[in-house]
Formats: C-alpha cells, structure tokens, sequence
C-alpha cells in the first residue's frame, strides 16, 4: 500500500512499535552522566533564580562588562540579568546586549528557509501538530523528486541555505534523511542573470539519533544539527511528551553530545517557549552550553527560541499559565545574548513582523523568510493550512520584502557558507566568535553575497536601499 505521494506506508503498527522502542540506546546516555546526574539540576536552578532575585545595579553592570568580554555568563550572573525588572536598567542590557552581538557579528543577518519533508510521527508532543493521534493532520512525506521540486523553489527566491525538518518515524529514518540531503546538494539551477546557483549549506531539525547514524548524516556533509529540548523541567516534559521515544527526556538531552562524538561539531540547541517559566529554561540552556564547553571544549553554535503558535488539535498556546508575551520576549532574547554572547540566536518566521524585527535588532542573527512550512507546499504555492503543517507561521513575507525591511535599519543580508565549506567550524569558528574576529572576518565574503542577491533577485526598491547599505560599508 502507498500513500499519495507514493510512499510505503505499509508497515504494522507492531513493528513502528518496535522501531520506536529500538530508537534509545542506554549506552550512549550513561556515558554522558555526571555521575548519575543530568547536567541540568532543577533545585539548583530554583534556587539559584530565588537566590538572584533583587539584582543590585553595580552587580548587573559588572555582569555586562564580562558579557563584553564575550565570556560566557555563569547560571549565577544569568538569573541576576533574568531578574532585572527596572526599566533603565533593563534599557542598558538592551543597549549591552546590542554592543555584543556587534561585536561578535557585526550587522550581518543570515537567512535560510525550512524545508519540511515529512510530517509523520510516532510521537504524541501535546502542542504539536504532526503527533501521531492528530487524526485532523494530513499526512505526507515527500519523494525524492519532489524534494527536488522544493528546492527549485526555495532557489528561485535566492536562498543559499536550508533546513530540513522531519517527524519521528520510520519513513524518514537516517536513510531517508541522508537521500534527501544528497538530493538537496545535486539541485543546481541558474539565477535570473544566468549564473550557477545552489544550495550551499543544509542543517537539520531532526529527533535524536545514535552516533551512528550521526556519523552518516556527516559523511553526506550536514550543517548544523538541531535538536531543541523543549523544556528542560522533567516533569513539564513528561506531561507534554506523553508516549514515543520523544518522551524520554534524557535521550534528548544528550543528542548533541551525540552529534560532536559522530564529528558534527555544529550543534543547534533550543527550548519551546511558553510550557515552563522562561527563566528556568534560560538557566537550562546555559547549563546545556557548559556542559557542552565542558566535555567538548565548544558551546551550542546556534541557539533557538521559538514561541508556542497554535498547532492543529492543540490549545496550550492559549491556556498554559507560561506563555511569553512580546516583553518579556525581547527581554529574554537580550538574556540570552549575554548569557551566552557566542552563540547565533535564531528566530523564526513564527513570530509576527514587527517583533521579529525587533528581536533581530536586538540580538537575533539568523532567521528565514518566504517560510512555507506545509509538506510540499513550496511547489504547491499553497495558502497556510492548519491541517496541513506543524504550527501556523505569523510573518509569511517574502525574502525580498524581508531583506528590504532590514536593508532599511542598515544591516546586511548574508548569503555566504564558504566559512563551513572551508572548515571553519567547531572549535575554529568559536575561537573567531569568542575573539570578536568573525564578524570583521566574514563581512567581506557578506557584502558579496549580498551584491549578488540584489542583482539576480532583488525588486528595484530593495536594491535600492541595499545598495546604499553596501555603501556605506565600503566606505
Ligand atoms: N521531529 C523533530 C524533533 O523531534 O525535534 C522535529 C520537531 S519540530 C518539526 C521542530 C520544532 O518546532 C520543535 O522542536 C518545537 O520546538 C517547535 N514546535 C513544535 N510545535 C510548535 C508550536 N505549536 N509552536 C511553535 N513551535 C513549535
């Protein structure tokens, strides 16, 4: 039996059953143990906000002098900077947090696009759409040419990245990940000016996976490997990750110490905001970048905050006691700058407009645009659905309008991977990110990514402003 697209589907329940039993190797967590225990302690975080919460001004300043050091912060130092409230002082993180995020990558923006290749899952994540007893989801996983399909579409916007994301199963199992990602890297397409392009670098928002595995997805040249914890407080995750291998806290906890022992030495941590108390999570990603620093010597190379959107059959986007309105927000995007200064902060197209313009002016650096998140939905130039995709996105601009917009507040769109593609990763990019070098280092192969995106794919007025951008760097 095959579905629409063609896939196999037929496959008893049984034997998903036993496939997603098969998933967690116990071997590979116990190694990774700081005795018995996780890296992430949850009296002591508790403790430590408690302890930190009425900062004391010439402390908070201190703080911010080492975050321009572009030292990571301690659990201690964040939760003060996470308790501020006075809205001067919280104006001068602000202000602290832009001077960081300057330094280490001066006013570059760096764009991809999603690519979702397959929405079936065996997992049962309460705010998510692709979980696997969500009749109203349709289901899809794509074939290989339609992934080339997708591609051709994301490059006719002028995309040079990509990432691809996945549900739990056995129709997207490492095979199936590595064909796509071979797929993906094969398209080449001419721009509207008739030269080569391509997409250049694929990372990948996946489930957790064996070392093995890992090492394949390695060998057929993945970017950066994304695994987001959701929530680092056990019991909130075990009341949101009811059944599937996904509910097995510990086995997410260490998929990117995973990642580095297979080589994959670009990891991509996150946290879904709006289940748990942001500060508490803020205190796990910190603790997740320690240990990370610890037993590999590099931290997270981007770190993630999307923020619950409504999903298909789910209603904790309205009801959970945690959600996190555009205040704190930003406040805790400037948290997480200081906190761990290195990182790339990633926010997506979930977001509505205006705050994601302000997230990116106030220390985001990644982000996409032109984000169609439904399976297939490139090549359909399908309308959002709700039956059809993981979650509803709030800014669906185009790249172009995207672009323009931050063209305007004078920053620059970079379309440039030669960095991976010359190895300039793992402990290499991070001694340039923690010695303030990558930002001046790249701006030049930046200026002329960004030439080349106006002249192949940029409306008038966005080569407009643009061009007056490129200006005033060469000058
Ligand atoms: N199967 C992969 C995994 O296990 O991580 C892919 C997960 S999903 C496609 C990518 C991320 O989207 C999730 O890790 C979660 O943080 C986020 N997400 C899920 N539901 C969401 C919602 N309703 N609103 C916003 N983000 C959501």
């Amino acid at each position: 039996m095959t579905d629409s697209t063609g896939v196999e589907l037929n496959m008893p329940l049984t034997e998903i059953h036993q496939w997603s039993k098969s998933r967690i190797r116990k071997n590979e967590i116990t190694k990774y143990l700081n005795g018995e225990r996780d890296f992430v302690d949850e009296c002591a975080i508790e403790q430590i906000l408690e302890r930190n919460r009425n900062p004391d001004i010439c402390h908070v300043r201190d703080i911010l002098e080492k975050s321009l050091t572009i030292e990571r912060l301690t659990p201690e130092e964040t939760a003060v900077l996470a308790n501020v409230t006075d809205p001067d002082l919280l104006n001068e993180m602000a202000d602290t947090g832009l001077k960081v995020k300057r330094k280490v990558y001066d006013q570059r923006i760096v764009f991809f696009a999603p690519l979702y290749c397959s929405n079936r899952c065996v997992n049962g994540c309460a705010y998510y759409g692709f979980r696997s007893d969500n009749a109203a989801e349709k289901r899809r996983t794509l074939e290989m040419m339609e992934i080339c399909e997708e591609t051709r579409k994301v490059l006719s916007e002028g995309h040079k990245r990509m990432i691809m994301v996945f549900g739990e199963h056995p129709v997207s199992d490492v095979d199936y990940i590595c064909s796509s990602l071979k797929t993906i890297y094969s398209v080449k397409e001419k721009t509207p000016r008739g030269n080569s392009t391509s997409i250049r670098r694929i990372n990948i928002n996946a489930a957790p996976i064996t070392v093995d595995a890992l090492r394949q997805l390695h060998s057929e040249g993945i970017g950066t490997f994304q695994v987001f914890q959701e929530t680092y407080h056990k019991e909130t995750y075990r009341q949101m990750h009811p059944f599937g291998p996904k509910a097995n806290y510990r086995w997410r906890l260490y998929a990117l110490h995973h990642a580095m022992e297979a080589g994959v030495d670009d990891m991509g941590a996150g946290a879904l905001l709006g289940l748990n108390d942001w500060k508490y999570e803020v205190l796990g990603l910190v603790a997740h970048a320690m240990d990370l620093e610890k037993k590999f010597n590099i931290g997270p190379h981007t770190v993630s905050v999307p923020r619950l959107t409504s999903a298909s059959g789910s209603s904790i986007h309205v009801n959970s006691r945690y959600l996190v309105n555009d205040e704190l927000f930003k406040r805790m995007i400037t948290v997480i700058r200081l906190a761990i200064p290195y990182t790339g902060l990633i926010v997506t197209a979930r977001e509505m407009p205006q705050i994601r313009m302000q997230s990116i002016t106030s220390g985001c650096t990644q982000t996409d645009a032109s984000s169609k998140i439904g399976v297939g939905a490139y090549a359909q130039q399908s309308e959002q659905r709700i039956d059809h995709q993981q979650f509803m996105l709030g800014d669906t601009r185009s790249l172009d309008e995207v672009v323009r917009e931050l063209a305007e507040m004078g920053m620059i769109t970079s379309f440039c991977a030669a960095g991976y593609r010359c190895g300039r990763t793992g402990d290499k990019i991070m001694r340039l990110l923690h010695s303030g070098t990558e930002g001046k280092f790249c701006k030049l192969n930046a200026v002329l990514t960004f030439r080349e995106y106006l002249d192949d794919y940029a409306s008038a007025q966005t080569k407009s402003v643009g061009e007056k951008v490129i200006e005033k760097e060469l000058a």
